[in-house]
């Protein structure tokens, strides 16, 4: 159909040289440059998805060809750094000293209910992670 809703409704593709109708091209012709970076300035906000007239997944495709980019080692950095934070503490931006003050300045505790204050937690994010394939290397 090539209506361009999704590149048309793109707020990525409005900053950045990403272009939402051409990765869907690409995906049903099956000439997916992987090493092209943009493929990883999606911030899958899901507005394509939800405008796209023909219901096609386009979010949820986008993060497959991740998938199958990282399978093939080629991830950005700044994504490969956000895989470490999280396999470190199990969240993609770890807190830090100063949310730390707010939280107890709030009346809250130091640290949140999660893999912070939880470290069987983190063996399952870990778990969780190594089965996808998805290792600390
Ligand atoms: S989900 Fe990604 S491709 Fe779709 S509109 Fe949002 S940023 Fe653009």
């Amino acid at each position: 159909m090539k209506c361009g809703t999704c590149s048309g409704s793109c707020p990525s593709g409005r900053v950045v040289a990403f272009r939402t109708r051409a990765l869907v091209e690409a995906r049903a012709t099956g000439t997916i440059d992987y090493d092209d970076p943009s493929l990883w300035y999606c911030t899958t906000c899901y507005t394509c998805m939800e405008r796209c007239p023909r219901s096609i997944d386009i979010t949820d495709e986008i993060l497959h060809i991740r998938e199958e980019a990282y399978r093939l080692g080629k991830v950005l950095e700044p994504h490969k750094a956000v895989l470490t934070y999280i396999w470190k503490t199990g969240h993609a931006v770890p807190i830090n000293d100063a949310v730390r003050e707010k939280r107890v300045r709030l009346g809250l505790s130091e640290e949140p209910p999660t893999t912070h204050r939880h470290a069987d937690a983190l063996a399952v994010v870990r778990a969780l992670m190594e089965e996808e394939g998805v290792t600390n290397e």
